[in-house]
């Protein structure tokens, strides 16, 4: 009999990180200043301290977490791993259901196993304030909690639309000491020309993050956050999938599919990269296991994009990167998983998906809710929006199963709970959530503007 809930001890944290980039068969693009040569850790080096520099370009395989850092997440880790069993029996599949649960954290989501880490390197190199940007409100109050852990001051520029959605991910994040402000703003360059050409402008990452890092290069003393996309982001978020995998071990089990929702990537290299370390060592158990992101379809990046070099922001600000990109001036649809809102997407993750080593899908808005509610009412937790996505993946899956009577593991990442989101219940539950239809002429449009390379 499987265990409903297998736990882990709290020695069984990771002792180290898991870099995928060590496993790739070609070397990954490498991110281009504007005038098309790589970037140097020294214009790195203006928004972000160095040892996160250094993960940033590492290709070691291994490395080793901070002991401050582990003591951090053990207030929450190790996760547990669960097996849906009543979703199973709800379902009537013959597929196993597991879901690692990352909503158990102060914050609520996987977030803060990067935010811990990267408030710990920035209070180790004597970093005066952080700044970030934040859509759903997700990330900003991770690295709320994690700069408040480290001593840190943290300034947050919160998308518009989602701080107007979520006002107590803004209490939040002002509980635990950060400033929020709804960008755009008037503090910034970037803020103040988005204002000047639209004064109802409701704000998106890209251009949140233009804020933050104008911030961060304008002052010395204060470093720049991303809570996704970047490598050294993913790195931090594989304690997701090392922690899994140890699970996994314990019942004598293994996935055969993977599911995981995908914004920016991190959590879904956070669970998929540790499995995919065993294909690329030969492990027969990982022989045919997939691992699929699932995105919206009305921001599409990963389907519908284009596998090319972009901004990681509106103003054209960050470095240019290899990746999957719907254009960094394509302004997604104010739907109401916020954290799934962005152009682009994690090099990494675009990579892997380009050599055909990962997979992707688009699940529309209101079956995602539905799942989340089917998934609430079976096993009694009620998952994120973003969360949702994986889960009606997973769901789709084991009623296939049931057509083919095969008995597969799935496996898939519940990235957070909803419980600041039920406003967007409300609104599914009321019958007002719409799905919103593939914008392909406004995806053509921005995909002309991506910057000319060679
Ligand atoms: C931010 C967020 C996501 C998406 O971000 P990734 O970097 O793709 O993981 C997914 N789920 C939750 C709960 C989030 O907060």
């Amino acid at each position: 009999m499987i265990p409903l809930r297998i736990s882990l001890e709290p020695e069984e944290i990771p002792s180290h990180w898991y870099n995928v980039v060590a496993d790739l068969v070609n070397p990954p693009a490498p991110p281009l200043a504007p005038d098309g040569n790589p970037v140097t850790p020294e214009q790195m080096g203006a928004i972000f301290p160095m040892p996160i520099l250094e993960q940033e370009m590492s290709a070691e395989r291994w490395i080793a977490i901070p002991e401050e850092v582990r003591q951090i997440y053990a207030l929450w880790r190790p996760s547990p791993l669960c097996r849906a069993l009543r979703l199973e029996q709800a379902l009537g599949t013959p597929a196993k259901i597991f879901y690692k649960y990352e909503g158990v954290s102060p914050a609520g989501s996987h977030k803060p196993n990067s935010a811990v880490p990267q408030a710990f390197y920035n209070k180790m190199v004597g970093t005066k304030r952080l700044t970030t940007e934040t859509g759903a409100g997700q990330w900003g109050s991770s690295i709320a909690f994690a700069g408040q852990m480290f001593g840190l001051p943290v300034r947050v520029f919160m998308v518009k639309v989602s701080y107007e959605q979520k006002p107590f991910r803004r209490s939040m994040m002002q509980t635990w000491g950060a400033e929020v402000f709804a960008s755009p703003t008037n503090l910034t360059n970037a803020g103040r020309a988005a204002l000047a050409a639209d004064p109802d402008n409701q704000g998106s990452l890209g251009l949140a993050i233009s804020e933050a890092v104008e911030e961060a290069a304008g002052d010395p003393g204060t470093c720049y956050t991303l809570g996704s996309v970047l490598n050294h982001v993913l790195l931090h978020q594989t304690v997701i999938g090392l922690e899994a995998k140890k699970a996994f071990d314990k019942i004598g089990l293994y996935p055969d599919v993977i599911f995981g929702p995908c914004g920016g990537g991190s959590s879904f290299g956070g669970i998929a990269f540790p499995f995919l370390a065993d294909k690329a060592a030969g492990d027969k158990r990982a022989a045919n296991l997939r691992c699929v992101a699932v995105e919206p379809t009305s921001c599409p990046t990963l389907t519908k994009g284009a596998y090319a070099y972009d901004y990681g922001d509106v103003s054209g600000y960050t470095p240019i990167m290899r990746m999957y990109t719907l254009g960094h001036d394509f302004m997604p649809p104010g739907i109401h998983a916020g954290g799934l809102r962005y152009h682009g997407d994690s090099p990494l993750v675009s990579q892997l998906l380009h050599e055909g080593q990962i997979e992707a899908l688009a699940v529309p808005q209101v079956a995602t809710f539905e799942a989340g509610v089917q998934f609430a009412r079976a096993e009694g937790i009620i998952p994120a929006p973003e969360s949702c996505h994986g889960i009606r993946a997973a769901i789709d899956e084991a009623l296939r199963c049931k057509v083919t009577g095969e008995a597969k593991t799935i496996l898939f990442n519940l990235t957070g709970h909803g419980h600041f989101d039920m406003a967007s219940y409300d609104r599914f539950l009321s019958g007002k959530l719409e799905d919103y239809e593939y914008p392909a002429e406004a995806i053509a449009e921005s995909l002309k503007h991506l910057p000319k390379v060679d």
